[in-house]
């Protein structure tokens, strides 16, 4: 694998040959992978070599991608998490097996004691995905409905980096992340998959139907790529 280097840090880059390209172009990608795409008439030295100029912009992104992994929740005593839209306050109590509870503007997180911050999130993360596929549902079918086309059968994920798909059969999968946004781009996640439906790709065609459905998308797309590494479990 090739590599750059900067203040004696080896940095591995994948090269990617693109013939679509005209420029050379890096990506930091949030794993902290670097992915190098050179164009058809560029040299993969001399594309190196311009990486190797970047090296600094290089690491930068990748210190940025590693101290936003290390934000955690921890699940403390009133502590507050977003759910669908709202508001959740924390309230932890002592019982004998480990689970969450809705209650108004309260989760309500029961555990044995000694639970840790990763035990709390198994539970929340269970009951999010229940309450995903009950708050979606309705909000899918009436997409469907203004996209002319089948409701398709839903199904909630944890994903680390996704935040849905499209599948073959016409179903579509939503990242249970999602619940942790702004209404606006939950609406724009449902609006994207379902658009997928009738328009498999991403062209001009596929965008328009888009904005035919959510002419606000720019905006939800616009928090994706800025805030959404926050929403996380
Ligand atoms: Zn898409």
């Amino acid at each position: 694998m090739s590599s750059v280097e900067f203040a004696g840090e080896v940095i591995p880059v994948s090269v990617v040959r693109s013939a679509r390209r005209r420029t050379v172009g890096i990506t930091v990608k949030e794993s902290g992978e670097v992915i190098l795409r050179i164009p058809p008439q560029v040299s993969e030295a001399d594309a190196l070599r311009f990486a190797q100029e970047k090296a600094e912009w290089i690491v930068r992104h990748r210190e940025k991608f590693a101290a936003r992994k290390k934000q955690t929740r921890e699940y403390a005593e009133g502590d507050v998490i977003p759910f669908f839209g709202r508001e959740l306050t924390i309230c932890r109590v002592e019982g004998k097996t480990l689970r969450a509870e809705l209650d108004g503007d309260v989760l309500r997180l029961f555990a044995p004691e000694g639970t840790d911050a990763a035990g709390f999130r198994e539970a929340v993360v269970f009951l999010y995905r229940r309450e995903a596929l009950r708050l979606l549902r309705p909000l899918v079918a009436s997409v469907s409905e203004a996209a002319g086309v089948e409701p398709p059968a839903l199904r909630v994920r944890l994903q680390e980096r996704k935040w849905g798909c499209c599948t073959p059969k016409n179903g579509i999968i939503l990242n249970v992340r999602l619940l942790l946004a702004p209404k606006i781009v939950i609406r724009y996640l449902v609006v994207h998959e379902v658009a997928h439906i009738r328009f498999r790709h991403h062209q001009e065609s596929f965008w328009a139907e888009v904005e035919r459905l959510m002419p606000e998308y720019r905006e939800a797309e616009r928090l994706i790529k800025e805030e959404g590494w926050q929403w996380v479990f």
